[in-house]
């Protein structure tokens, strides 16, 4: 339960930049989410990563309001989404893949028509990123190419300085020189600054540096939603020198065993565990004779693929909880 303040407003809330409780949407027959509650804290970069059709995009139309869902509620910045008035919307942007953009417009006339709407509108920002991606003010949106679009969208979206952030596949289409310069140059200032930003993105290499939260979403149910540190923790690369001249994969292969490769006398496996010294003991048992058992940290993209594969059945019937 959450505690009140003096003013009456719950202590959760002042640290949550958003609160999704019991959210369930339905379009027609598909359940694209089912009851998932997740905490996002402010001045967090939150991941929500989860296979295709996982829900993410539903999750945060949602948290913008541009979807009303079925059941459950969100507040974004302590206000029910449903009663955010057009002053609280200035403090939140979304830039989403599919977002439409006034093709008629230039891109100068388009930054025009938006920075009196925004009283925290930041020019010098709007210059740096329109000479980061080597934009066209005076061309028509029309005329842009799909990466020049995300661009425009990208730049639309950072220059009202948001509080809050919501980008759905901001990296889709972008080359690989302007996703770095978006994450090295935009998104770390974003960090510094102390912005809220959630992202919902399959670019996990471009992610990884920016994360500290993470939500992963499997068919519409929220599997987890925790800080990184405690995701990295729940899952090793360990090395095994077997100490046999031709190394076996144990068989059956442990459930929790995620990935398992061998090399010559060698054995390397993704596996979830509780802690070190349990896996040592478990890997020990399975190779009685081995010489070396080497313990290496995951990246973002191997836990996800650890629990894509858990998700389907491929090692494990259990889930992650
Ligand atoms: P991806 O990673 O592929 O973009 P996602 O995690 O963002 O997927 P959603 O787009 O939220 O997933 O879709 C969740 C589920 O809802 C999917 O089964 C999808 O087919 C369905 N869905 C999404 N939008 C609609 C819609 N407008 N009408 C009907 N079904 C929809």
């Amino acid at each position: 339960m959450t505690s009140a303040t003096r003013s009456g407003v719950p202590s959760a809330t002042l640290h949550a930049a958003v609160e999704v409780e019991g959210l369930t949407h339905r379009y027609g027959r598909t359940e694209a989410l089912r009851d998932v509650s997740l905490t996002v804290p402010r001045g967090s970069v939150y991941a929500l990563l989860g296979p295709n059709g996982a829900g993410k995009s539903t999750l945060l139309q949602a948290a913008v309001g541009l979807l009303a869902p079925t059941a459950g509620s969100i507040r974004v910045l302590g206000t029910p989404v449903e009663q955010l008035t057009p002053a609280h919307r200035t403090r939140i942007g979304y830039v989403a893949e599919s977002q439409r953009l006034p093709d008629d417009l230039t891109l100068a006339q388009y930054e025009r028509w938006l920075a009196p709407l925004y009283p925290a509108w930041d020019h010098a920002l709007a210059d740096t990123l329109r000479a980061r991606f080597d934009l066209d003010p005076s061309r028509r949106i029309r005329a842009l190419s799909r990466g020049q679009r995300m661009q425009a969208a990208l730049l639309c979206a950072l220059a009202p300085r948001p509080e809050l952030l919501f980008m759905d596949e901001p990296f889709a289409g972008l080359d690989a020189a302007v996703k770095d310069d978006l994450v090295r140059g935009v998104l770390e200032l974003a960090g510094s600054d102390g912005w809220t930003v959630v992202i919902a993105s399959h670019d996990l290499v471009e992610l990884e540096p920016l994360v500290d939260h993470v939500g992963f979403l499997r068919d519409g149910r929220l599997q987890f939603s925790e800080s990184m540190d405690t995701v990295r923790a729940r899952y090793r690369w360990v090395e095994i020198g077997t100490g046999t001249r031709e190394a076996r994969l144990p068989s059956p292969l442990p459930p929790h065993w995620v990935r398992s490769e061998v090399a010559g006398t060698r054995v390397r496996v993704l596996l979830r565990q509780d802690d070190e010294a349990t896996t040592q003991a478990e890997v020990r048992a399975q190779y009685p004779d081995a010489t070396r058992i080497t313990f290496e940290e995951v990246s973002l993209a191997d836990v996800f693929i650890g629990l894509a594969r858990e998700g389907r059945g491929q090692t494990s019937s259990q889930g992650v909880t």
